[in-house]
């Protein structure tokens, strides 16, 4: 049967026996009727265990396969039940697709690689899909990875972070592998019982083996690793350090801002300053030469807000520098701030000798500060492109996808294509 084994290749079907394929004028589609070879029948949905017979189900059904050509494809055959023993009356399995799944395998997998790397309109035009089917797709897809190969293997160094989704509104709690810059696991929430989720996971072996867990100083995370984690030093995500000298500096600039604006009234001042926003902020080694020349006018002009942006630069570079350099610089800092009279600078300097154990920590351990930034990124644009998804399983599985080394290999390539993950 030449004919048939032709098909089955065309329609990226294995363990399937193609019946017959015809030209459906109403849908304007190609529709193969098929049914599972011998040994794959009557197989729970689930668990794929051997089961009885129960009934027909809902009759004949079919599952949207990959185009052929320009033309749209359809699988279809009987949907009969099974009775399983551990998991009920239930629809049998069919090789060509996964349990409860409206598309073949082949379509999903597709489906799952152009999600992770094209745009959301490229991916619903090409496969004549919606973005709510594509979230449900891609949750499936993910789950059958997952089912197959345990993210929390073998974890030694993680990252806990919370990503606002939903405009800020809600939060999820992700756990990056330091060692691969892989997500691992996500939940939705922010707080202590979420977490504690993530450690039941990784069960009471898995736990003992961390030797390190970063994340940004929140409070409710240090309790649960301290008293989940007794083998892991907790260190800090020191590029949320940076952060906060960023914060502070604008802070330092709205206030001079606000004041030459009102105490003076002085809007050519006030105007200045306001563009001098970005060259506040930025690394002085990428500024431009219009940026520099506002930052000399600060200088020249705003003692103050000079100031203050050099206690942000000084902190940014003993963060950078890590190790024993990077901590006396540190020790220099803080004595500095606290004596600066600028009270954003000041708060930063306390808040920092709170947290100054996990932050020499952080400074003293190998892990890349570039690559937890530069995932830590990657998922925080993954939310915007997922945000079309009703449900935060479909986000959370987006960015396993893309980031948690989830992606499948597209339809009939042998290796998997793994989605690379540089630190920049
Ligand atoms: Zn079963």
């Amino acid at each position: 049967m030449r004919f048939a084994k032709v098909w089955q290749r065309l329609l990226g079907v294995e363990r399937t026996v193609v019946e017959q394929v015809v030209f459906d004028e109403d849908e304007g589609a190609i529709v193969a009727s098929v049914r599972p070879r011998k040994g794959a029948t009557r197989r729970c949905g689930i668990c794929g265990r051997r089961c009885p017979w129960e009934d027909r189900g809902e009759g004949r059904r079919r599952w949207r396969a990959l185009d052929l050509g320009a033309i749209p494809a359809y699988l279809e055959a009987d949907a009969p039940r099974v009775r399983c023993a551990e998991h009920g009356v239930i629809v049998a399995q069919v090789p060509w697709a996964r349990h409860r799944a409206r598309h073949t395998t082949a379509f999903e997998d597709q489906c799952a690689w152009l999600a992770a790397h094209c745009s959301r309109s490229a991916v619903e035009e090409l496969l004549r899909i919606a973005w709510r089917t594509v979230g449900a797709i891609v949750t499936r897809v993910v789950a059958d990875a997952q089912a197959r190969h345990d993210p929390l293997d073998g974890l030694r160094r993680i990252g806990i972070d919370e990503v606002a989704y939903k405009k800020g509104h809600r939060y999820l709690i992700v756990i990056v592998d330091h060692d691969t810059g892989r997500l691992v696991w996500a939940a939705a929430g922010r707080d202590k019982k979420t977490l504690n989720r993530f450690f039941d996971a990784l069960g009471k072996s898995g736990c003992a083996r961390l030797r390190e867990v970063s994340a940004d100083g929140a409070n409710w995370i240090g309790d649960v690793v301290h008293s989940r984690c007794l083998n892991a030093r907790l260190v800090m995500d020191n590029f949320h350090v940076v952060q906060w000298a960023t914060d502070a500096l604008d802070e330092v600039r709205r206030e001079v801002w606000n004041q030459a604006r009102r105490d003076l009234g002085d809007k050519v001042l006030a105007d200045r300053l306001k563009g001098c926003r970005y060259a506040l902020w930025k690394n002085p080694d990428r500024l431009t030469k219009r940026q520099r020349g506002r930052l000399a006018w600060v200088a020249n002009t705003n003692a103050r807000l000079y100031r203050a942006y050099l206690l942000k630069e000084e902190l940014r570079l003993a963060i950078r520098m890590k190790g024993d350099e990077g901590i006396r610089l540190l020790a220099h800092w803080l004595a500095w701030a606290s004596r600066c009279q600028i009270p954003a600078f000041v708060e930063l300097g306390r808040k920092i000798r709170r947290h100054r154990q996990a932050i020499h920590n952080a400074m003293r351990s190998g892990s890349s500060n570039a690559l937890i930034e530069s995932t830590n990124t990657k998922i925080r644009v993954l939310t915007r492109v997922a945000f079309g998804f009703r449900s935060p399983e479909a986000l959370i599985a987006m960015a396993m996808l893309a980031v948690g080394g989830c992606c499948p290999a597209l339809p009939g390539r042998t290796t998997p294509i793994a989605f690379e993950l540089t630190a920049t």
